[in-house]
């Protein structure tokens, strides 16, 4: 849905995930937090994040996802934004009980080699096990084993789920329903940062 806006998409997940796979210093560093379904300290995630929005191609604005997932993060994100010059457009709540969390992680198959990721319900791939695009093996992520998900629950409701009334406060806040099919819930985010681009163009 990036492409549609043409803005840079940084997704905190991928840009550590990588840093894991190519054992930067960032990633050595992150993965063993990641491993256990922790939450990577703000110091590192912060200054992966800062150098992103602080470069050229983030001139016209940048989609943030995975990203701030804690208070402090959110402080140390809306400092940095402040000492560029800039702020936020909106943040976008996708609004899911655990129950549905669960379902949804849970079912989550990963490809080894190219990181295509299939769900046994919603995106079943053509052969179990087997990455439709490139063939390779499907596995269940670390972080989407059962146990980890309760883990993620928990560390969502104690660390994550204050930034509502943080970003409600600013009315920054837009909520989703992540109740409805995937697609329905694409559909839904895509309209709205459509939405929010053409407000903020339309400020300019
Ligand atoms: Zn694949």
């Amino acid at each position: 849905m990036q492409e549609d806006l043409r803005l840079p998409y940084y997704a905190t997940g991928d840009i550590l995930r990588a840093a894991v796979r190519d054992e930067t210093e960032l990633g050595l560093a992150a993965r063993e937090y990641m491993d256990r379904g922790d939450l990577v300290p703000d110091e590192v995630i912060v200054g992966a994040i800062g150098e992103r929005i602080d470069s050229s191609e983030a001139e016209d604005g940048f989609i943030l996802d995975g990203f701030p997932r804690t208070v402090p993060q959110a402080e140390a994100l809306a400092a940095k934004l402040e000492e560029l010059g800039r702020g936020l457009t909106a943040v976008l709540l996708i609004d899911a009980s655990d129950e549905e969390v669960v379902r949804r992680l849970g079912g989550r198959r990963t490809c080894v080699d190219g990181g295509h990721v299939f769900h046994i319900d919603f995106n079943p791939p053509e052969r179990d096990g087997v990455c439709d695009v490139d063939g390779s093996e499907l596995i269940v992520r670390d972080d989407d084993k059962p146990e980890v998900i309760r883990h993620r629950l928990e560390t969502y409701h104690e660390k994550t789920e204050p930034l509502i009334e943080f970003y409600d406060h600013q009315s920054l806040l837009r909520r989703i329903d992540g109740s409805v099919a995937p697609d329905a819930v694409a559909d839904e985010l895509r309209r709205s940062l459509a939405t929010l681009k053409l407000e903020a163009d339309e400020a300019i």
